[in-house]
């Protein structure tokens, strides 16, 4: 990782700070001065600020309940970033983990663990994420089947995989499905012949959503590790 990132995961540094401090030469890499905020570093390299040795702080692992009209990104002409006005410290180290749609409301993971985030989001890990679904017309059986078995969405090659239907009510649904394919649970109804007419996630893997929406809570070591 670069330098400043360094500063800014082993210190209470923001970016700007942290190459300030390293343009006045008060880093060392391994023994020697490094003025250059964008060197690469390891962490096992032995960095030093102002004679003090730094190591990383712990990843973070984060929960949030996001509201609707707000995006996963941070560039939007539209709606605000679901990160804005959440007050969590150093946010610009952070990422978010598997995207929601703007209207879409509920859990979103942040974190700042590349690896972690990968092992959600891939398919290949097949984590299931699981939503509550409310249709514009009554569920049906030959759809409920049609979900289950999988079904092959516009402008894709392979079939989703199988997913789980519950019946909440005629028009609401849970889903569970271990994809993340761009707005697939719309287009999943939309296979099939209905529309969602709003959307919100409430689970992923064993980590269900407890927040009030528009709040945010670090995850416990115990949550964090749950995906590994
Ligand atoms: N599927 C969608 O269609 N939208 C989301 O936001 C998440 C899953």
């Amino acid at each position: 990782m670069r330098l400043d990132r360094f500063l800014c995961r082993s210190t209470t540094l923001n970016r700007q700070q942290a190459s300030q401090r390293i343009a006045a030469g008060e880093v060392t890499v391994n023994g020697k001065p490094a003025d250059e905020a964008r060197m690469q570093v390891h962490e096992d390299n032995l960095i030093t600020l102002s004679g003090k040795t730094l190591s990383l702080r712990p990843a973070r692992y984060i929960m949030l309940h996001k509201p609707a009209n707000t995006v996963c990104s941070n560039v939007d002409d539209n709606h605000p970033s679901v990160m804005n006005g959440l007050d969590i410290p150093n946010a610009e180290d952070l990422h978010i983990a598997g995207r929601l749609d703007a209207d879409t409301t509920g859990l979103v993971l942040v974190t700042d663990d590349g690896r972690w985030s990968f092992a959600i989001f891939n398919p290949k890990y097949l984590c299931q994420k699981v939503y509550r679904v409310d249709l514009r017309d009554p569920i049906n059986d030959q759809a409920i089947s049609q979900l289950q078995q999988g079904l092959l969405l516009q402008g894709e090659k392979q079939p989703t995989l199988p997913a789980t239907v519950t019946v909440v009510s005629p028009q609401r649904v849970s889903l569970s499905i271990s994809e993340g394919k761009y707005h697939q649970v719309k287009r999943m109804f939309a296979a099939v012949g209905n529309r969602v007419t709003a959307l919100h996630r409430q689970q992923v893997g064993a980590l269900k959503l407890d927040l009030e929406c528009g709040h945010w809570r670090d995850l416990t070591a115990e949550e964090a590790a749950s995906f590994y």
